[in-house]
């Protein structure tokens, strides 16, 4: 299965890596299972084809394959994959404002699979629907 990166749009293809070329949207077609309108996500180029992946109105995702020249070769399936997000890379300032520095510290040597005290995930956890609510992200450890 070939997979997209929900935020970066970064695509996994076969065993590669390709990053966006161009997040241009645009009507490219429609969708194979109900129809709708496919919109695109982003444009991916290899030395042999172009890639284009695609979301239709109701969240059907599909991966269009054409070649240099822009004819088109097949639509492939395509699913999202989550992006875990890493608490070292948040912001201090939002982190602190909901959790303590010892949740924070915890959670961070549980992401990174270092020792850490049970008690402080516990409390966070306690905390992440109230930081989604506020920053709009969502800490799953
Ligand atoms: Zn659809």
């Amino acid at each position: 299965m070939n997979r997209v990166a929900e935020r970066s749009l970064s695509l996994l293809y076969g065993r590669e890596q390709l990053d966006p070329f161009s997040q241009s949207r645009n009507v490219i077609g429609f969708c194979g299972i109900c129809d709708s309108e496919l919109e695109s996500l982003a444009y991916y180029c290899t030395d042999q084809e172009w890639l284009i992946s695609a979301r239709c109105k109701r969240g059907h995702l599909a991966l269009l394959r054409y070649d240099r020249e822009w004819n088109w070769k097949e639509d492939l399936p395509l699913e999202f994959v989550k992006e875990e997000i890493r608490v070292s890379d948040l912001d201090g300032e939002m982190l602190n404002s909901v959790f303590t520095p010892a949740e924070i510290r915890d959670m961070i040597a549980c992401q990174q699979g270092r020792p850490y005290t049970r008690q402080n995930i516990y409390r966070a956890r306690a905390k992440y629907e109230r930081f989604e609510k506020l920053f709009g992200i969502k800490i799953e450890i």
